[in-house]
């Protein structure tokens, strides 16, 4: 068998000497975040929509919860997009507030709309029957905006979107023409139109149909109710090559062909004063967070196993989409990649591995791995199952200081909901 020589070109930004003295003070594990990237990674998608008139970039807090994060990225001009009523507090928090957040939640509790509307918040419903709901529990936003569903376009042979139709987000064509006249009838007076179709996407064709059918149903809708929407949200989406062989999203290619369709259909429409708005999680942080773990055992049954100090409660995509996450070994970035283990955390759950079948140089107890692109839905999709606990988060300042901006969990904190 002919052993692939795979080394390691993905980025990290810290020396093997300055991670070691890290590592004394903060034990593994832990994620650490680079305020450095998050803010590149924020430029680049501002650039992208350079062109348009005050373009807006709502992270998806969700993707990296932490105020910390959120307000490099609101430090930058970027505003969130919340789901939830946690969210809405981790925005308020990080100074967040007013029009500057949108709520895109979908089977949304009453709290989370009063706390939306006590923000000042643009709320984005998921609905119809929300109109009704949202007026009563809370009463209407300054600004209101439907998701969109375009499974009446995107149907089941769109190799490119997969089947939306299958997908409990957003209001059908018809429903949301109704819905923006219901709306408009009660007295909203404000509005946007909201999609979010792709996910972890890195295809430009995909972005360009999503904001082509966008932009025309925006034109149709204000052409049949008369209604001038202030902003397209075309949604998250933009994905990050998690595997060293993928071409990361070509952005300026996006921004060229969004602008194209821009002038196309949004200026003949009569919508020059509408602006875009976005709302990335993954293209913000994931490619700039890592989770650092150490090696706690290798066993070698049928397979050879590494056993970290880490497991999906750290880490979930791995176990829960089968995602590839790069993994280099700390010193051992340039060694031959002539081993194969499956890397393995400690749940009694067998799907618990966050790589499997690969290539790597050879491991001995107490290396120090470092698991790359976990910056996105990370740290966040954490559990406690088996009692395991969540990690702290640190953050690699532009300065070079590295600060603690979420301690890990420990057991007091997970016994603390028993009923003593
Ligand atoms: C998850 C989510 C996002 C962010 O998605 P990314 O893939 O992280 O860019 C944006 N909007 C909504 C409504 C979401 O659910």
């Amino acid at each position: 068998m002919v052993m692939k020589k795979i080394y390691s070109p993905k980025n990290f930004p810290l020396d093997e000497k300055t991670l070691r003295e890290i590592i004394k003070k903060f034990p593994t594990p832990f994620h650490i975040y680079d305020e450095k990237k998050i803010k590149e990674n924020f430029r680049q998608l501002k650039k992208t929509f350079s062109w348009a008139p005050n373009f807006r970039e709502h992270f998806a807090v969700k993707a990296t919860p932490n105020p910390h994060i959120v307000k490099i990225l609101a430090e930058e001009g970027a505003g969130t997009d919340c789901s939830s009523l946690a969210e809405l507090f981790l925005s308020e928090m990080a100074g967040v507030v007013g029009e500057k957040i949108i709520l895109t939640s979908n089977d949304t509790p009453a709290e989370e709309f009063k706390k939306a509307i006590e923000l000042g918040a643009i709320i984005n419903l998921d609905d119809i029957t929300h109109i009704d709901f949202l007026e009563k529990n809370a009463g209407f936003p300054k600004i209101l905006s439907f998701r969109y569903n375009p499974a009446d376009i995107m149907n089941e042979g769109n190799e490119i979107i997969g089947k939306p139709a299958e997908a409990k987000y957003g209001l059908t064509r018809e429903q949301i023409f109704s819905a923006y006249e219901i709306s408009k009838n009660r007295g909203v007076k404000r509005f946007g139109l909201h999609t979010m179709v792709a996910s972890n996407e890195l295809e430009t064709k995909t972005f360009l149909y999503t904001a082509k059918i966008m932009f025309e149903l925006a034109a149709e809708i204000k052409n049949r109710l008369g209604i001038n929407f202030e902003f397209i949200n075309l949604g998250g989406g933009f994905g990050i090559p998690y595997r060293p062989e993928e071409k990361p999203v070509n952005f300026q290619e996006i921004g060229e062909g969004i602008r194209e369709l821009f002038n196309e259909i949004i200026l003949p429409a009569g919508m020059e004063k509408i602006f875009i708005a976005t709302e990335s999680g993954r293209a913000m942080t994931g490619n700039a967070g890592w989770l650092v773990s150490t090696v706690l055992h290798e066993k070698n049954t049928y397979k050879n196993y590494i056993g970290l100090d880490s497991c999906m409660a750290n880490l979930m995509r791995p176990a829960l989409y089968g995602a590839y996450h790069h993994i280099t070994i700390l010193g051992k970035e340039n060694f031959p990649h002539d081993k194969i283990y499956d890397v393995t955390g400690s749940l009694c759950e067998n799907n618990d591995k966050f790589a499997i079948d690969r290539n790597l140089p050879k491991i001995e107890i107490g290396d120090i791995l470092v698991i790359h692109d976990t910056g996105a839905h990370g740290h966040a999709m954490g559990f406690n199952y088996n009692g395991k606990l969540r990690s702290a988060e640190l953050l690699l300042k532009e300065n070079g200081e590295i600060k603690l901006i979420r301690r890990a969990e420990t057991l007091d904190d997970y016994f603390s909901t028993l009923i003593k």
